[in-house]
């Protein structure tokens, strides 16, 4: 009896040394400054960490430094606008509030998220998202209740949830068409617009209805996998297709406008981005 008793103990063990080892693996340990700072006057900062963008006060320097380092959309992107991206994503920082599961904060975890929301949004007037208030950040999958099922990304309620091990792997790998962090501002997106009552963007909305009446063909169409461009995930439902049609969209444009030219099109004149042309195409705003 004792022998059993000690290897379940070894076993438990062993299984919170091996998650410990993951958990630590990607988080930002190479430089301790990256952490995010407690802010003294919110109170009960022990797990989750709780951040209002408010406070955060990023300086356009750290915040041109990280995306530099990690966010090869802000890159590619002319000077000025790259500018008009630090003064967006400065904006979307405040008025967000984020909850980090975890031990430690790190400043990549608020700024690259928001950064996500704002390549997505980049060619659009409206772009604060403000019906999602609460940003949610998890060190990897996470558990979500009601129906009970492991997820790396939802939008729920006025809060988007995101695995930060999944996002950086989404951007690390940037022509996989796996993006989490585009896959579900696509959606937050989509519901600040045909869901809440405010902020909405006419011409987006108006614009949607293309998406909709093209997009459904090709959706019927990848059904029986015709092309197989998508993924059998995408298949599950109408919006799901929209979502992956974004994270394609920035991650492979040219393999969508080789095969779906039309549905590219229609998603450029959405989004106002051209990725396949720009700067020589660009949407003024
Ligand atoms: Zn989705």
């Amino acid at each position: 009896m004792e022998i059993i008793i000690t290897a379940i103990i070894l076993c438990l063990l062993i299984t919170w040394v091996i998650r410990i080892k993951k958990r630590t693996k990607y988080s930002y340990t190479e430089d301790s400054s990256n952490e995010l700072q407690y802010n003294k006057e919110v109170p009960s900062l022990t797990s989750p960490l709780v951040y209002y963008g408010e406070n955060l006060d990023f300086q356009d320097e750290l915040l041109r430094k990280v995306l530099v380092k990690h966010f090869p959309y802000f890159t590619q992107l002319l000077p000025p606008d790259q500018d008009k991206f630090i003064i967006r994503l400065k904006k979307f920082i405040k008025t967000k509030c984020f909850i980090i599961h975890d031990i430690k904060g790190y400043r990549e975890m608020p700024i690259l998220i928001s950064a996500s929301a704002i390549q997505i949004t980049f060619g659009l007037s409206k772009f604060l998202l403000p019906h999602f208030g609460v940003i949610q950040i998890y060190p990897q999958e996470f558990i979500a209740l009601e129906p009970m099922r492991v997820l790396i990304g939802n939008v729920s309620g006025n809060t988007i949830n995101i695995a930060w091990k999944q996002f950086l792997e989404g951007y690390r790998n940037g022509f996989d068409n796996n993006n989490v962090g585009l896959h579900e501002m696509a959606h937050a997106l989509y519901y600040q617009n045909f869901e809440t009552e405010e902020h909405i963007d006419k011409s987006f909305k108006d614009s949607f209805d293309l998406f909709t009446a093209f997009g459904d063909q090709i959706y019927m169409r990848e059904k029986q996998r015709t092309i197989g461009l998508y993924s059998d995930y995408a298949m599950k439902n109408f919006q799901e297709f929209w979502a992956e049609s974004i994270e394609l969209f920035f991650e492979n444009p040219g393999r969508l406008n080789s095969h779906y030219p039309e549905l590219y099109n229609i998603i450029c004149d959405l989004l106002c981005q051209d990725p396949l042309r720009y700067p020589y195409h660009n949407y003024p705003v």
